[in-house]
């Protein structure tokens, strides 16, 4: 992995929680408390899509949460630490790594620059939040060319789109160049196990749709 990761973000949303509750239920790491209860945001941290397996390259397994999930994840059959995880909006080019559950030596400290998914979150608890950072979401009943906005630090007011591009500008550039193999070059990363878990209620997404199946009320 390259010592410098790209972007940091604190995610507001359900699945990153139930990501690393599963771990834990394996075995894994314990998440923090913070992050159980959902007062603080997880964080992620975004790192170029290039590195090495040094050992234990047997011990990487893949999973997604559902059926429906796009997100790879890899975790160790040994001790059920996520390592990292691809999503395919990353077009190859980052990996994202949640560092509230794993760690790795010599990687450096970077500090968060928004929020994401803060659909998620409770809105008033949201507003609370500090540090206060600009916050990305996705309206799930909006067309797709408005489906993604994002809001003024500590407010849900939209603010400027050209925010987005800003922030997650390190999606789009490409990893360096070798040496190093890339995640879809791990053994099973394309073909993820589905643990087959119920989305977390709390899902704007799934309050959503609940409601329009009961006539949109
Ligand atoms: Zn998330």
């Amino acid at each position: 992995m390259h010592s410098l990761p790209r972007l940091k973000l604190k995610c507001c949303c359900v699945d990153c929680l139930q990501r690393i509750n599963w771990c834990e239920q394996q075995g894994g790491p314990k998440v923090p408390l913070e992050h159980a209860e959902r007062k603080v945001p997880i964080p992620l941290i975004y790192m170029a899509n290039r590195f090495q397996v040094l050992r234990g390259a047997d011990k990487l397994s893949f999973y997604k949460l559902r059926d429906d999930a796009e997100c790879s994840m890899c975790i160790t059959t040994c001790c059920h630490t996520l390592m990292f995880a691809d999503h395919p909006c990353y077009s190859g080019n980052v990996l994202v790594g949640m560092p509230a559950a794993a760690t790795w030596q010599g990687l450096e400290e970077k500090e968060a620059e928004a929020y994401i998914q803060i659909q998620d979150w409770d809105p008033e608890d949201y507003v609370q939040l500090e540090p206060k950072l600009p916050g990305s979401y996705t309206d799930h009943m909006a067309a797709p060319e408005e489906k993604f906005g994002i809001a003024k630090p500590g407010s849900l007011e939209p603010d400027d789109k050209s925010l987005l591009m800003e922030i997650f500008g390190p999606f789009f550039s490409p990893p360096p160049e070798g040496p190093g193999i890339q995640f879809k070059d791990l053994p099973g990363a394309e073909t993820p196990w589905n643990l087959g878990l119920a989305e977390d209620r709390s899902s704007k997404k799934l309050q959503l749709s609940d409601s329009s199946a009961a006539g949109g009320a």
